[in-house]
């Protein structure tokens, strides 16, 4: 779904700032389409940090082991509740054929009947509503090993209950609400999330679909039209996101988002289209339009105008099933590459023993390895509720979705022609069915929706950056007064002379961690480059300016930085965790595997501060620049010309 963040939709020139505005008449005149994209995500971000959060500290350069180690245990009565669930629906999952619902891009029926009686559409539903009542790290298990037969199986689940009806109204349904929906939806009623339009995918500003008070004040009517609806098509229930008539605050209109229930029942919501996919053949997804549908007043959820905070708090857990379904891809891939590597021969040995087929196994047993760490972590403590868990499940989801489809990537290359063909030609001339193909196809979008890759660095950059905007607010604020510019310019000369040192002097290089063993060294590291890092942060800031904002590859490196540090502090710590349980093979195991999983991030860590100042970006974006204005378009010839068939415009034409 898209994902309101730090957005920057306008090129990134070296010019001078232009002339500033002539002061304008009231009312002040409408912000261009880039201030309108960044004063709606702005207004839905939540502006408190109430809580703890490991990544936010280690971006300010502190870290804080004490919060994700030892590492987190679930909790034994939820675990003991969730284990008879988890059992059935392993049974039932071993049946599932993925390459037949590949096929025929449908899912069974009987198949999501046998998921509705387990309970599996009401896995976080409390007991009381008629759910299962588990964690969310019981629910994060049972994705995966429902990712781990069909991503198709998991998006159904998974739309319905990470952004469906279900985790909105947990969080902000009234008592009402939970009484009328609840017993419903964890029966099995199925529900989706409809926020994406055809001019809105990561940028919400400019939503079309409306909402509107009806003249009798009892209900409002929904007009628009929604795209690519998970569940869309066979959903009971949906929550749809619509521009509620705007307020005005200071002069200036600002628009207001609103989230609905609505039920697909009521007269005026249409199908209009089923989309189909890449992968996820038999997911339920469409374009659905609202033509004067009257929504009782009583389904707003939360409040008017709350509807894009709604879906960014609702996403602060929903985002966790990917996390978890890379990793299901990552076991899966894992055992197809083992298998396969020392199977296969050619120039006298297993493909396994040749140097580079055997680093691209190394480095997927590690990986796997690291992602679920992250993964598990995040769940346990999304199950905190004094942990804030925005900014670990954005990394969990920017990293394992980008580290899972890296090991699908590697599979293919592994299996060869093999990894190329589909399970149904293989096995028709008699070969194993293994769906490396399908799988491939099926992972891709990770990195797209539930916030996209480059979404998400932004979503995590903003964070990252708040302290620092925070104590700058009064001086970047248009309009505040001198005087208090003055104070505040005043209080951050005070702040950062005693922030900027500390961010040097640490006990990094210490014997300190001696618990971690051989991995004490790691920590030890990340604890002299979360200083570098906020040190790197800083120097950003200072360097760019406002402009920091445009400077998409710089954050992103800084965000890479972060990710990789919590990645290891994660690993570190479950391996640490795993080597005191007691079996000592999985205990070396998982020694050998946070270390060499550290060793490669480590060297990640050092090219991204080595080319944060030091690169082509200013180059490449000039280039990407005369792209756009067709300057290059010589190059695209000396292919048959299908633009007309496909519908690209000239460059000239543009
Ligand atoms: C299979 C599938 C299922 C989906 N399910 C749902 C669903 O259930 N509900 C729902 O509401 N939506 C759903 N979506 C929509 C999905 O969330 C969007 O595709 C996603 O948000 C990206 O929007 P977009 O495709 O319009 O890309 P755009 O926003 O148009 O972006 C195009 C590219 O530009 C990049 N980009 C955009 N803005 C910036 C920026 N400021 N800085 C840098 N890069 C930027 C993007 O990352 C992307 O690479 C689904 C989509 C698919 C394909």
């Amino acid at each position: 779904m898209p994902e309101p963040a730090l957005v920057d939709a306008e090129p990134r020139t070296e010019a001078p700032a232009a002339a500033p505005p002539k002061p304008a008449p009231a009312p002040a005149p409408r912000p261009s389409g880039a201030d309108e994209a960044r004063e709606v995500a702005e207004a839905a971000r939540e502006e408190e940090w109430r809580n703890h959060g490991f990544v936010r500290d280690l971006f300010d350069g502190k870290l804080r082991l004490d919060l994700i180690h030892p590492y987190p245990q679930p909790d034994a009565a939820d675990e003991a509740r969730a284990r008879p669930f988890l059992d059935a629906l392993t049974a039932v999952l071993k049946k599932v054929d993925g390459d037949r619902i590949d096929h025929d891009s449908k899912l069974p029926a009987d198949l999501v009947d046998e998921l509705r009686k387990l309970g599996a559409f009401g896995i976080k539903i409390p007991v009381e509503y008629g759910g299962l009542g588990l964690s969310q790290h019981s629910y994060t298990q049972a994705m995966r090993m429902v990712s781990s037969v069909d991503g198709s199986l998991a998006a159904l689940l998974s739309a319905h209950q990470s952004i469906g009806v279900p985790q909105p109204l947990k969080l902000f349904g009234t008592e009402q609400q939970k009484k009328k929906y609840f017993p419903r939806l964890a029966k099995g009623a199925v529900s989706a999330f409809a926020l994406t339009e055809q001019g809105v995918g990561s940028d919400p500003a400019q939503m079309q679909t409306t909402a509107v008070p009806s003249e009798d004040g009892q209900a409002w009517i929904l007009n628009g039209e929604k795209l690519w609806c998970t569940n869309g098509t066979v959903a009971e229930l949906l929550v749809v996101m619509a521009r509620t008539p705007s307020v005005t605050v200071k002069g200036r209109e600002k628009k207001q988002i609103t989230a609905f229930i609505v039920e697909t029942a009521t007269p005026g919501v249409e199908v209009l289209h089923r989309c189909h996919f890449m992968g996820l053949r038999a997911i339920e997804n469409g374009v659905i339009r609202f033509t004067n549908v009257r929504v009782p007043r009583e389904n707003v959820l939360w409040k008017e105008g709350a509807g894009l905070k709604l879906a960014l708090v609702t996403l602060n857990t929903g985002r966790l099933t990917l996390p978890a379904s890379a990793v299901a891809a990552g076991k899966r891939c894992l055992q197809i590459a083992r298998d396969w590597s020392a199977k296969r021969s050619q120039w006298g040995a297993p493909v396994g023993k040749h140097d580079a087929v055997a680093q691209m196994l190394g480095a997927m047993a590690a990986n796997t390895f690291a992602m679920e760490a992250v993964s598990e972590l995040c769940s346990l403590l999304a199950d905190r509720p004094d942990y804030d868990i925005r900014l670990e499940a954005a990394i969990a989801k920017l990293y394992n979705s980008e580290a899972g489809w890296k090991i699908v990537d590697d599979t293919v290359q592994i299996r060869g022609g093999r990894g190329y063909e589909t399970s149904a030609s293989l096995k028709a001339r008699g070969e194993p069915g293994i769906p490396v193909e399908r799988i491939m196809r099926d992972f891709r979008i990770n990195l797209i929706f539930e916030g996209s890759s480059e979404i998400m660095h932004l979503f995590i950059a903003r964070e990252a950056v708040d302290s620092h905007l925070r104590l700058a607010s009064a001086i970047l604020t248009p309009g505040v007064p001198m005087g208090k510019k003055m104070a505040a310019l005043v209080k951050m000369g005070l702040h950062y002379a005693a922030w900027y040192p500390a961010r040097f002097l640490g006990w990094g290089r210490w014997p300190r961690y001696s618990e971690f063993g051989p991995l004490a060294t790691h920590v030890r590291f990340v604890d002299r480059a979360a200083r570098k890092l906020a040190r790197s942060l800083f120097h950003s800031m200072v360097r760019f300016g406002p402009k920091l904002e445009k400077r998409q590859s710089v954050l992103f490196r800084l965000v890479d930085v972060g990710a990789e540090l919590f990645a290891m502090a994660a690993t570190c710590a479950r391996a640490q965790m795993l080597a005191k349980k007691g079996d000592a093979q999985a205990a070396r195991g998982a020694v050998e595997l946070a270390d060499l999983f550290c060793l490669q991030a480590r060297r990640r860590v050092k090219d991204s501060f080595a080319s944060l100042f030091r690169n082509d970006d200013v180059r490449t974006y000039g280039v990407a620049q005369q792209v756009l204005k067709g300057e290059h378009e010589w190059l695209e010839e000396g292919v048959v010309d299908l633009r007309e068939q496909m519908g690209i415009g000239t460059a000239k034409r543009a």
